[in-house]
């Protein structure tokens, strides 16, 4: 049973390896070689997919589990195994300005390269995909195909972190739902390293980067990585290329909640970003190895909105506060409600047909044609 299992895997990387993907010299099914690897010479490889840039022995692994030294040569270990996969309301990832109303066809695997004491998917991307047991043999084609067959508009990367763990596999998906009208989607930490962002940048069409707070002491503690500016290099990268951009801020209850420091984040999204850049303002709750802390009070996200606005951020939204009114969108000339939401869910656009304010004129800057949609449940 499992050896005619690995057979068809492996027929189907022999396909795909056409396409791209290299087979890992030790032979398994899952494993590819990383694209993203810099030799040293004496047996030890560097994965250059994030600003940790382990320097890995031979049959050892990187700090987030998913490369792996084969005798001298990185290979990704979890090409093909999926453990999440969902029809997600574009609106969930959160998207609020790319093709609204639509659905994202959303792939989660198992790993991730921050390590963050509030993760509310820890499930996955805390685990080793070598040993995780809910996994899903699905290939780049099948998931595209899937994608279509369902009615998806994007394919989104999304839950752990599979634009670094998974690069291998997201960069097949991407280009083959390229080539099927497909729109590709990153939901992402951020925390690529240069060579990523020159590799992932030209693939994917839209990103929503999390910020996780505007300090490197946040960073630090919470997510076991030394600096923030990584990520914003991504954010700022993403937008030099012309990509659609949103950015979320989890405000989490004395961590990332002062504020300066709001105020701080916001200046950098209208400096360096641009005042047109949506962002999302979330309610954290208890999760993980953060359960010691309470749900975000709902005046702190309506304190951090108001500092937002007040710097100039033209497009601020709440986000896991369901039915208020900072999740609608309205015009920032004249004020006039434009995308009514609840939840996930469209309940009225109000936008013309080349998205302008139907009562001043003012452009609106959304990819796509707003669609009134009720479904905010995801499914497969
Ligand atoms: S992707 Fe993984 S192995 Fe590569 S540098 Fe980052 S943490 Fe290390
Ligand atoms: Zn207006």
């Amino acid at each position: 049973m499992r050896e005619g299992r690995e057979r068809e895997t492996f027929n189907h990387l022999s396909f795909a390896q056409i396409l791209m993907v290299k087979k890992c010299p030790d032979g398994n099914p899952y494993h590819v070689i990383a694209e993203l690897q810099e030799p040293l010479g004496d047996g030890r490889v560097r994965c250059l997919a994030c600003p940790r840039k382990c320097v890995i022995p031979p049959g050892m692994y990187g700090v987030c589990k998913t490369k792996l030294n084969v005798n001298g040569t990185l290979c990704e270990v979890n090409y093909g195994k999926v453990s999440s996969i969902a029809m997600d309301p574009i609106e969930k990832k959160p998207f609020f300005h790319f093709m609204p109303g639509t659905y994202a066809y959303s792939i989660g695997t198992v790993g991730c390269n921050l390590f963050c004491d509030h993760c509310q998917n820890w499930m996955i991307s805390q685990s080793n995909p070598e040993t995780f047991p809910y996994l899903r043999d699905l290939q780049p084609d099948v998931a595209v195909k899937e994608a279509v067959e369902l009615g998806a508009s994007s394919i989104a990367f999304t839950y752990n972190e599979p634009t670094i763990v998974s690069m291998e596999w997201v960069v097949e998906a991407a280009r083959i739902a390229k080539r099927h009208g497909i729109a590709t989607l990153s939901v992402t930490n951020g925390y690529w390293s240069e060579e990523a962002r020159e590799r992932l940048i030209p693939l994917i069409d839209a990103a929503n980067v999390d910020v996780k707070a505007f300090t490197d002491n946040f960073y630090r503690k919470v997510t076991k990585t030394p600096f923030l500016k990584p990520v914003l290099d991504t954010v700022m990268a993403l937008k030099r290329a012309g990509k659609h951009v949103e950015v979320t801020y989890l405000i989490i209850p004395t961590l990332n909640d002062e504020p300066e420091e709001i105020r701080a984040f916001s200046r950098w999204i209208v400096d360096e970003v641009g005042d047109d850049t949506p962002v999302h303002f979330s309610r954290f709750y208890p999760h993980f190895r953060m359960k010691h802390l309470p749900p975000t009070p709902i005046e702190t996200v309506e304190r951090a909105i108001k500092i937002a606005r007040s710097e100039g951020v033209k497009y601020v939204y709440s986000g896991n506060v369901p039915g208020d009114p900072n999740e609608n969108t309205y015009c920032p000339s004249c004020g006039a409600l434009l995308i009514k939401r609840y939840g996930f869910a469209i309940e009225k656009c109000n936008l013309t047909e080349d998205n302008k304010c139907p009562s001043c004129g003012e452009s609106i800057p959304i990819v796509g044609k707003c669609k009134e949609s009720r479904e905010w449940l995801s499914f497969i």
